[in-house]
């Protein structure tokens, strides 16, 4: 199938393309990116005047749950629920049941995802066995069956001999490492921000500190190691200030930031009664207060924090609808999180559409290697003659509301749902293949 996408507004910042412009697609491929291109006889057409079209975007940090938590989500749905909200690339996770601590694991979701996932994933393997801390996986092995980076997420590498040889295995590989910035002991039966809400609603506070210490524990770890260290989810004021100040000093470090710490503070904990709460504001790291917010914005304006990650992590309404303490962190963000970040970053001006998506796909697959060939793979997060049509259509103005039916994954755990939103992934393009769409027009007869 060859489609001409017509007249959009183009932005590529690896070639720092922003103009109106058509995408030829012939056998998956673009074929040639230009003016008033003339279609191939059996072109199919995309009109997208008064559109964005852009790389495929790309989330570094995604919980599709498979092997072991289908309840929550599969690679199927997961993926689903990435095409839907224009992602056509997702690095997935190792804390499934069992963990994806080997190369045979590794390999076992690649396998998988060929046969059911709507869209690119890239596994990234576990740091530890069972991501129990103690022994360290085969981290070049696991790179070679697919895995695009190392992390216990969900849990902190806590001791600093295996956090180490763990950085020095990453080095070696040229794998970055994604770090869970949480201290065990100082988070301890907290379940939320320790701050003024915790204290109203009686519920044991989560420090700051406890993500500060680890990251300045583990530069001082790399200091002479220099693998490249990530920083998943930020959410503390302090943490961008050590992150900052790591950077001046050109240490390989980089953080992600998600939809629900820019957009939303712990007061989402709390329902509009003031005394009881809401488990789909329940996170980790938990939501905080409006200077960490605020920090958090400045430091993405700055270009120190230049990724944007969901962390999406699906949970079912029966684990949702324990009492705060008892249900799980997480909530989903995949459907979600573009009109997050355009409602938060890009119409009050904190960053332009260039910036927005450079951090999208350039800087991602900058962070998981995913700007070469990999695995038979090709270069992804750019648009150029000859790379796979990985292509997300926006329309930044339209209005819609995030309401059940607009959930393509199998939970809905997220505070944003029924609120009114601001632009949208309309049409979402894998390997030259349409996998979304919500413009009838667009689907190819
Ligand atoms: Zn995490």
């Amino acid at each position: 199938m060859n489609t001409l996408i017509r007249n959009a507004r183009v932005i590529d910042p690896a070639s720092g393309l922003d103009g109106t412009a058509d995408i030829a697609i012939q056998n998956n491929r673009i074929a040639e990116i230009g003016q008033n291109l003339s279609q191939s006889p059996a072109a199919h057409i995309i009109d997208a005047t008064d559109l964005i079209a852009t790389p495929g975007l790309i989330d570094p940090h995604v919980h599709l749950r498979e092997p072991g938590q289908t309840a929550k989500e599969d690679i199927q749905s997961g993926t689903l629920a990435a095409v839907t909200g224009g992602f056509t690339t997702v690095c997935c996770m190792p804390n499934t049941t069992p963990a994806l601590d080997s190369p045979e694991l590794v390999e076992w979701v690649r396998l998988k995802v060929e046969k059911s996932a709507h869209c690119r994933v890239f596994p990234v393997a576990a740091a530890t066995k069972a991501r129990a801390g103690q022994q360290i996986t085969e981290i070049d092995l696991c790179k070679q069956a697919g895995a695009v980076a190392i992390s216990d997420d969900g849990d902190v590498v806590q001791n600093p001999r295996i956090m180490q040889q763990i950085l020095q295995a990453c080095a070696h590989a040229d794998l970055p490492f994604m770090q869970h910035c949480q201290e065990p002991e100082l988070t301890k039966n907290a379940s939320m921000h320790d701050g003024a809400v915790a204290a109203r609603l009686g519920l044991v506070g989560w420090p700051r500190v406890a993500e500060e210490i680890i990251i300045e524990r583990d530069i001082r770890l790399n200091k002479n190691i220099h693998a490249r260290y990530h920083i998943q989810h930020l959410s503390s004021a302090g943490s961008v200030e050590i992150l900052t100040r790591a950077q001046a000093e050109n240490q390989p470090i980089s953080a992600e930031a998600s939809p629900h710490h820019i957009a939303l503070t712990d007061q989402a904990c709390a329902l509009p009664d003031g005394n009881s709460y809401n488990t789909n504001a329940k996170m980790n790291p938990p939501l905080r207060e409006q200077a960490d917010r605020d920090s958090i914005i400045e430091a993405i304006a700055q270009g120190i924090i230049n990724i944007l990650a969901t962390d999406h992590a699906p949970h079912t309404k029966e684990e949702k609808a324990q009492p705060f303490e008892s249900a799980p962190f997480g909530i989903i963000g995949l459907e979600s999180a573009l009109s997050i970040y355009i409602q938060t970053l890009v119409k009050p001006g904190i960053i332009n559409w260039p910036r927005l998506i450079e951090m999208l796909t350039t800087n991602p697959a900058k962070l998981c290697n995913l700007d070469r060939p990999h695995l038979g793979d090709s270069t992804l997060g750019q648009l150029a003659t000859g790379l796979p049509a990985d292509i997300t259509i926006i329309d930044p103005h339209l209005q819609w509301t995030l309401s059940p039916d607009t959930l393509a994954g199998k939970s809905t755990n997220t505070p944003f749902l029924g609120q009114s939103m601001t632009g949208r992934a309309v049409c979402t393009i894998v390997n030259g293949t349409i996998k979304h769409t919500i413009n009838p027009a667009f689907t190819a007869h």
